[in-house]
């Protein structure tokens, strides 16, 4: 590497040895060409990629709130809490193997759900169905945003419904706040 000082190419590892318990390489270094001396950490990269949301907003990694989403389609389940734990923990494993510095929230679903096929069917069952259609919701909003987006960037349609007196169909969209139910009739838990 070049030297910091004055920014020569040439520099000499004088001497490599391992740091932190071997998570570490540190090398003490000379520039050949003022004689200054420095030292250089090689450390792997294991950063937790950003969580994509479906509306593209990026999110820190948040490893208390995947364990709060398992334990509770857990809930009462016969699951070890070592068991659980090691599930986590080869989640954020894949999470960092993917090498990716952003990753879509639906792939850490992806990953949470093969965890729990694992470890309990009625966990899974819980959490896909919540999940699956938690999903539906965003989706649901992302098109909602589109609407709204179109609606702005036309406003001389709006101006026209107004003035003729007609129904808006999208107009009467559910008040701010409210879940509107579309298509599927709304579900029943036995
Ligand atoms: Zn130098």
């Amino acid at each position: 590497m070049h030297c910091p000082f004055c920014g020569d190419e040439d520099t000499k590892v004088n001497d490599s040895r391992l740091a932190a318990e071997g998570r570490q390489i540190r090398r003490r270094r000379e520039c050949l060409a003022c004689g200054e001396r420095f030292t250089t950490f090689e450390t792997a990269e294991l950063v937790m990629p950003l969580v994509i949301k479906s509306h593209g907003e990026r999110q820190p990694f948040d490893e208390q709130k995947l364990r709060a989403g398992i334990l509770r389609a857990l809930q009462k389940r016969p699951v070890e809490q070592e068991k659980i734990e090691a599930a986590i923990e080869r989640i954020a494993h894949r999470l960092r193997a993917l090498g990716e510095r952003e990753v879509a929230s639906r792939q850490v679903g992806e990953f949470v759900m093969e965890e729990l096929r694992h470890l309990d069917e009625v966990a899974y069952v819980r959490f896909a169905s919540v999940y699956r259609s938690f999903q539906d919701i965003e989706a649901f909003r992302d098109e909602v945003d589109k609407l709204r987006t179109r609606r702005r960037r036309e406003p001389l349609a709006g101006q026209l419904s107004l003035l003729g007196g007609e129904a808006d169909p999208a107009g009467k969209a559910t008040p701010k706040g409210a879940v509107p139910v579309v298509g599927k009739p709304p579900r029943r838990s036995h």
